[in-house]
């Protein structure tokens, strides 16, 4: 099986053929540290995170890439707003992020450069376009000559003729020989961070430090070169001119572009103030409900986000989480698998749990579409909710068996997609439930509360257990399961949790 990859610049799907049989080399842009990751951030992070999985799923060994940007226009303007040191913001921000990403259950990359600690191969790869007549120095500046690089515009398929460039400074104007010319070096101005260089004190530009740095670590060619849709052009436009420029080859076998993640129409930026940090939301939804949410729409598609998107998605999560208890709760109490040969509807369930695990994999090597392939696991949910129901009521030779695939299927799917939800958080378990459901008056009574209520109604129901009265202990558990409160027996004692009450 291969892996199709809809690669930017060739504004088509290929079969994947890395630079290495068996292993992919991959670079992804990082954020400039000054601020909070917003949903929109998040949602890039989150699907090169899932693409990298999936590679790694598949047996591919990966070499993932991201640099932090800690040099920057706007981590400058920051710091004079906020009256500290672009050093100090830009180190904040970075934990910030490590911890966002943590949160968000992202992988951390394998090499994770800073701009600031490499500013002396950045002024090397400089140095060599100006020998090669690529770039040329303007009062301590220097500028890539866009007109020596006939293939400029390849990426985004800009003609340069009808190039709208970005409103310009008429210092900057004056600076460059041609408008579309772009900052390899920046000049310092007074009171800036700056580094010593052939062409006086100055700092590296946005686009050479991605150049640099992938080169750096993945070599001059490489497999995987990712970001946001937003980044086409300039930034990729410019990546590419730099780093093929300097060393006479192809930059990246493979560009990939993430959707926007927009709300009320509108792309989610810092710009347009219309942000949602992704620490705000993740204080009152579940990690994994925002992954289900992204997953669910293709990774090049938009997503247009809302509350009530976030709230089907926390609903999706928990008839995954429901539908994972009762399995494991069935398999514990089942007895085991008889003698006899699986019967033909055990079967048929364990092809039909196969089917889907291939469904699975077809849609994720088809571009990594996880719109489809949560639509399997969404399937593996529907046909493990009907096998438990129905060992409730039928006799079922190999249930144990049967059961077993489809927690294994389950489980390895999420897993695949970084779905977390497979480690079950019990809201209580035994032995700590003390802390949470009952908390002692001075005189030693225990203060009522539902928890407390519930707690002794399962004790009672453990001591049936231990008594072999299962009629009595099952007769306790539906009863609290019909009012929402879910309990799954473990090894020696149990554990419980209210389910949350979703929608209207
Ligand atoms: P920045 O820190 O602004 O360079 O952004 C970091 C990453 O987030 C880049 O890959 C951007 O393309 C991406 N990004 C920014 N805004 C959005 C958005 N609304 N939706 C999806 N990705 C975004
Ligand atoms: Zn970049």
């Amino acid at each position: 099986m291969s892996i199709v990859i809809y690669n930017t610049i060739k504004r088509k799907k290929e079969i994947f053929q890395p630079r290495e049989e068996g292993k992919v080399a991959m670079y992804v842009c990082g954020p400039t540290v000054y601020n909070f990751i917003h949903l929109g951030n998040a949602r890039t992070f989150l699907n090169f995170d899932v693409i990298r999985r999936y590679f790694i799923y598949s047996g591919y060994d990966v070499l993932f890439v991201q640099n932090i940007t800690d040099i920057d226009d706007k981590i400058i303007n920051r710091a004079k707003e906020e009256g500290k040191d672009p050093f100090e913001i830009a180190s904040e921000y970075t934990k910030a992020f490590h911890e966002d990403m943590r949160a968000l259950g992202i992988l951390p990359p394998d090499i994770a450069p800073k701009a600031t600690e490499h500013v002396n191969d950045m002024i090397d790869v400089v140095s060599t376009l100006i020998r090669k007549g690529f770039a040329y120095v303007s009062d301590g500046d220097v500028y890539f000559n866009v007109a020596k690089f006939p293939e400029y515009g390849k990426l985004s398929g800009r003609d340069l003729e009808e190039q709208q460039v970005t409103v310009q400074s008429d210092d900057e104007l004056r600076k460059k020989k041609a408008p579309l010319d772009f900052a390899l070096w920046k000049a310092a101005k007074p009171g800036e961070p700056s580094w010593s260089s052939p062409w006086g004190k100055g700092r590296p530009g946005w686009h050479i430090e991605c150049s640099t740095m992938s080169m750096k670590y993945l070599g001059e060619e490489f497999d995987i070169h990712g970001g946001g849709l937003d980044l086409v052009f300039p930034h990729h436009e410019n990546e590419i001119a730099q780093a093929e420029a300097y060393s006479g080859r192809r930059f990246v076998r493979y560009w990939m572009h993430s959707g926007m993640l927009n709300i009320d129409q509108e792309k989610m930026s810092k710009s347009l103030g219309n942000i949602r940090l992704l620490r705000e939301v993740l204080e009152e939804h579940d990690t994994d409900t925002i992954r289900l949410l992204m997953l669910q729409t293709h990774y090049r598609s938009p997503l247009s986000f809302s509350d009530d998107s976030l709230h089907e998605a926390a609903a999706g999560l928990e008839r995954l989480k429901t539908c994972l208890f009762n399995l494991r709760d069935a398999i514990t109490r089942i007895g085991d698998d008889t003698a006899e040969e699986l019967s033909s509807y055990e079967a048929d369930v364990i092809k039909r749990v196969d089917g889907l695990k291939k469904q699975f994999r077809e849609a994720m090597d088809d571009d990594f579409n996880t719109a489809l392939a949560v639509g399997s696991i969404f399937g593996l949910v529907k046909e493990t909710n009907a096998f438990v129901s129905r060992i409730l009521k039928s006799r079922s030779p190999k249930a144990k068996t049967v059961m077993g695939s489809c927690l294994n299927a389950i489980e390895e799917l999420t897993g695949a997609l970084g779905l977390n939800v497979a480690a079950l958080s019990p809201i209580s378990e035994r032995g700590n439930i003390v802390e949470v459901g009952m908390r002692g008056d001075s005189s030693g009574r225990q203060a009522l509360s539902v928890e407390s209520l519930i707690e002794i109604l399962l004790e009672v129901r453990q001591a049936a257990r231990e008594r072999g009265q299962y009629e009595i202990a099952d007769i306790v558990r539906d009863k609290l399961s019909a009012i929402g409160v879910r309990v799954e027996d473990l090894p020696g004692g149990y554990r419980w949790r209210m389910e949350k009450i979703t929608g209207g």
